[in-house]
């Protein structure tokens, strides 16, 4: 596999070199969150006999908080002006798990509690888009493969704001394809993880399966024993790379439940990181192994680092960069940057080299490039664009 022009100026520092610098700033204000009271659940019990099965516990369990000061990236609709927030919140003050009146009859809906995340919407998009705001759906499952997608949408919502009028008896199975599979044809092994948290606003964790070297997840799902038991099964995790200090969610969970080896920059090290395994200084690139670079992307925030994963040619990034529905195109998306947009660009236009293919985000939606010239084009196009 050819490695960058980029890696190859850079001097490579082994992981080893790093150390573990007990450096605490303040935590984030732009993505401070606000915890509220636990949701009812529509359901106490699916009736599977095992164990009883709350709605919570489907959904991935835990200690779950509501509201954050998050905002998607891709919002069209300017905020909503004090009257009309104040009318909302008196008219679903006492029932913001009712169904959204954007939703067409059936059986599943999205409810007020919907933080407009966008996950449904690329996970079963024949389900759900956005209406006013927020998800709703559209029209419900048609086919076996709709109604699985539909569920493993339900599954992933950060805010289990998807839901059934109705005991879903075919959850079990939804749970048990997760991790799911990206495309096992171009890029074998690497999953997404699903079961998204609201403490990383929503974003995307990724699972990869590297039986001989040790698998690697990224950015940190949900914390639900249900997922962790189907990861024990491929082999558990034996690396927890976190791109930045937005997506780290249960991190302390998962590593308390498999002894990986969490790794962040230590610009990036927050209060709830002070404890990481490994903290990346300086501006690398960093090599976790012969597949495995690490490459420092400044910009959406100081220690921002994206994972080049070479075997499948798979970058992920993170909140650095990402492929915009709205936009049609590559982004960065300036309104969600907490350090320097001109450092941003400048991390863009150093991938350019990078022998990747597929664009692998936290937030926003994955890519993949027909090919090195489309990449090279786009991501010019988009340093352009931005400068
Ligand atoms: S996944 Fe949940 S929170 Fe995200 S857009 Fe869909 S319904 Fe809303
Ligand atoms: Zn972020």
């Amino acid at each position: 596999m050819a490695t960058s022009s980029a890696i190859q100026r850079g001097s490579l520092a082994p992981l080893s070199s790093v150390t573990h610098t007990t450096a605490v700033v303040e935590e984030s204000r732009c993505f401070s969150a606000v915890a509220r009271k636990s949701k009812p659940a529509k359901f106490s019990n699916y009736g599977h006999g095992m164990q009883k099965l709350t709605f919570s516990s489907l959904l991935g369990g835990g200690q779950r908080s509501l509201g954050q000061g998050f905002r998607n990236p891709e919002q069209q609709e300017p905020r909503k002006a004090g009257s009309e927030i104040v009318a909302q919140a008196v008219s679903t003050r006492f029932n913001r798990k009712a169904r959204r009146a954007e939703n067409v009859e059936g059986d599943f809906f999205v409810d007020h509690t919907c933080i407009d995340c966008d996950t449904c919407r690329w996970m079963a998009p024949e389900t759900f888009s956005h209406l006013n705001g927020q998800s709703a759906v559209h029209r419900q499952p048609q086919t076996p493969d709709e109604r699985t997608r539909a569920l493993q949408a339900l599954l992933a919502c950060p805010t289990a704001s998807i839901r059934t009028e109705t005991p879903p008896k075919d959850i079990k199975d939804a749970q048990n394809t997760f991790p799911l599979a990206i495309d096992p044809e171009t890029l074998p092994g690497v999953y997404h993880s699903g079961y998204h948290s609201e403490n990383s606003y929503g974003a995307t964790s990724y699972f990869v399966h590297r039986p001989e070297r040790g698998n690697i997840l990224i950015d940190s799902p949900r914390f639900t024993e249900v997922l962790a038991k189907r990861i024990e099964q491929m082999g558990g995790v034996r690396y927890m790379f976190l791109t930045h200090q937005d997506d780290v969610a249960d991190h302390a969970k998962w590593a308390a439940r498999f002894g990986c080896e969490r790794i962040i920059h230590e610009d990036d090290v927050r209060s709830s990181t002070r404890d990481v395994e490994r903290k990346l200084e300086g501006s690398g690139p960093w090599t976790l192994d012969e597949e495995v670079e690490l490459i420092h992307t400044p910009g959406h925030t100081a220690g921002c680092v994206s994972l080049f994963y070479k075997p499948h040619k798979a970058l992920f990034t993170g909140d650095h960069l990402a492929y915009s529905r709205r936009q049609e195109g590559l982004s960065i998306f300036r309104g969600v940057n907490w350090y320097s947009v001109s450092k941003q660009i400048d991390s863009v236009r150093k991938l350019i080299p990078l022998d990747f293919l597929w664009l692998l985000p936290g937030h926003g939606r994955r890519y993949h490039f027909e090919s090195e010239a489309d990449r090279r084009e786009k991501l010019e196009e988009l340093v352009a664009q931005e400068s």
